[in-house]
């Protein structure tokens, strides 16, 4: 049998060597467009900030080394111009010298991965994405040449756009952000997303917010706003689409999100063809509905998937989570599955918790707190989604609720699950097990809860807005109009509310979740302002500049 496998990196590689592995006769072609094979485009950003300051340590296999141990026929600068069904073969033109010849194939496996959404036209400023080594090459050659001072717009803030922008600074770049939406990584709600906003701010980001650029010409670049950037390169990170078009010119279907369409065994319309990578559709976790997804993991995973469907074990894939992470200046931001603003969008019942735990005991020296998000079914208490910020511990968090995402645990049963403590790793009662006890609560009607962005129509309906904390922190900053009544002399007080619906409110939740307790056996009807003034002051400032109704505004059914 003869496999040829177009695309060598991620998800290509992955479908060869596992083929390999499993079929130690089957002739194994690979043919890569560019000059390297299986490099990883991961590290690239850290290469130009020079954290990773061997270019070589990108290159984890080469032709030779692949043959060597795989005995993999890799071809490299050789392009896939076409796919002829009918004969079973591709057409393969030499990059170097554009001499083009035929390959036949018994089995094709596509992964060619992804293309810039939009390149902006240069016009005598250099403009350049951040996927190859050829892109790094040309990137860190500029700054070189710019030497100090050197400036750099980069569009798009999204995973690599912020890791551009975090490798810039770290070389001494001048930095200037553009972002065509309001905030900073959009799949992030409102409220999560202002830390992220403070850490490139603080570290010197001249971000640039609502914009888009309308223009380029020499060392100039021109935003819609009118305003006028002067720049040595731009760096083009405004987000990917998947490469279709050989799948597209082939006949292969092409799916409503814009990817090649797959089965479970990552075959696309042709038995003969897969594809697997940043090419292909994947399966919504929270939804089953066809989805983009292009992320390192998933390339992986359906390579081996493919090679294991083509040996003859039927392994299916699972639905995509959407699971990502990204590091900023120290900050860490991690997701999984829906965030608010997408459930909210789709009409879809839910409950939304934030707590701000410590990544370990406050006790143990060097605790950092973390704003953590999860978004539950209100019908269901299945897990949807989780967003978490901070700085240590949020990888393993995020990870630990995409494990229960992936196994399919509900919302409450994360209170039940038995981590691993000890002071300097975490909490006896964890992170992940105190959202857990909030979405219990939250589920089995133990305590009601109201989110930042509902608290403003609630008040002005007539809630009374409490505020638990001390009367210190209240002079330290306080929601307008609320009435500070200190959790330790509520009992004594309570007499003093007035005859109408009480939001309760901390720093946190976690004072305002006793005090709701006692005053709700008291009779009253009762809310906690969710993740407390914290939660309320995030989501306020990230959104005090946007239009009324873009903000997520409908409760929980
Ligand atoms: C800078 C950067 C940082 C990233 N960081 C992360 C991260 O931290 N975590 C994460 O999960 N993901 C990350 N990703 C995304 C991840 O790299 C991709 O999801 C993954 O590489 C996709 O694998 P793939 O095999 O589909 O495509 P790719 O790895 O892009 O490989 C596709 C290959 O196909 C070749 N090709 C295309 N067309 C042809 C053709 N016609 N003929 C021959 N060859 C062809 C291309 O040259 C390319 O080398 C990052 C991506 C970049 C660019």
């Amino acid at each position: 049998m003869k496999i040829v496998v177009i695309g060598g990196v991620a998800g290509g590689m992955s479908a060869a060597t596992r083929l390999r592995r499993l079929d130690e006769s089957a002739e194994i072609v690979v043919i890569e467009r560019g000059p390297y094979v299986s490099f990883a485009n991961c590290g690239l950003p850290y290469y130009v900030g020079g954290l990773i300051e061997n270019r070589d340590s990108l290159l984890l296999q080469t032709p030779q080394s692949l043959a060597s141990r795989f005995r993999l026929d890799v071809r490299v600068n050789q392009e896939v111009t076409q796919i002829d069904r009918e004969s079973k073969t591709v057409q393969v033109t030499r990059v170097l010298d554009g001499v083009t010849r035929s390959e036949s194939y018994d089995i094709l496996i596509l992964a060619a991965g992804a293309t810039a959404r939009g390149v902006l036209p240069g016009h005598g400023v250099p403009v350049h994405t951040l996927r190859t080594i050829d892109d790094v090459d040309a990137i860190t050659a500029i700054l070189d040449a710019a030497g100090t001072g050197a400036r750099a717009v980069v569009v798009g803030a999204g995973f690599i756009g912020l890791e551009a922008v975090e490798n810039l600074v770290a070389r001494g770049v001048a930095v200037t952000l553009v972002q065509r939406g309001p905030r900073p990584l959009s799949p992030l709600d409102p409220e999560m997303a202002r830390p992220v906003l403070d850490a490139l701010v603080d570290h010197g980001v001249d971000v640039r917010v609502n914009a888009t650029v309308s223009d380029v010409r020499e060392n100039q670049v021109h935003l819609d706003d009118g305003s006028i950037i002067a720049t040595d390169l731009i760096i083009e990170a405004s987000g990917v689409r998947p490469d279709t078009h050989l799948a597209r010119n082939a006949g292969l279907t092409v799916g409503a999100a814009g990817g090649i369409a797959v089965d479970e065994f990552q075959r696309t319309s042709d038995p003969s063809i897969y594809a697997v990578g940043d090419a292909v559709e994947k399966v919504d976790a929270i939804d089953a509905a066809a989805t983009l997804v292009t992320m390192a993991g998933l390339a992986n995973r359906h390579g081996r998937t493919a090679a294991d469907a083509i040996a003859g074990i039927a392994e299916p894939s699972v639905p995509a989570l959407g699971t990502a992470i990204v590091g900023l200046f120290g900050l860490t931001v991690a997701m999984v599955g829906w965030s608010e603003t997408r459930l909210v969008n789709a009409g879809r019942p839910h409950r939304v918790v934030h707590t701000h735990p410590s990544s370990h005991a406050g006790y143990y020296p060097g605790a950092e707190q973390m704003s953590m998000k999860l978004l539950i079914d209100a019908k269901t208490d299945a897990i949807l989604g989780s967003q978490i910020v901070g700085g240590a511990g949020v990888d393993k968090r995020i990870d630990v609720i995409a494990t229960a995402m992936a196994g399919g645990l509900t919302a409450s049963q994360l209170s039940r699950l038995e981590l691993a403590y000890a002071p300097q790793y975490g909490s006896a009662k964890d992170a992940v097990n105190m959202a857990g006890y909030v979405a219990d609560n939250l589920a089995t009607g133990a305590a009601r809860n109201i989110q930042w962005h509902e608290l403003a129509d609630a008040t002005a309906a007539g809630a009374v807005l409490v505020d638990v904390r001390s009367p210190e922190e209240f002079a330290r900053g306080a929601i307008p109009g609320a009435l500070n009544l200190p959790l330790d002399a509520i009992r004594d007080r309570a007499g003093e509310l007035p005859d109408a619906p009480v939001i309760v409110h901390c720093q946190v939740g976690q004072r305002g979740h006793t005090a709701s307790r006692l005053l709700s056996q008291l009779g009253h009807d009762v809310r906690n302002l969710d993740g407390g003034y914290r939660t309320w002051l995030a989501g306020t400032l990230s959104t005090e500049h946007e239009p009324a109704g873009t903000v997520p505004s409908i409760s929980p059914a």
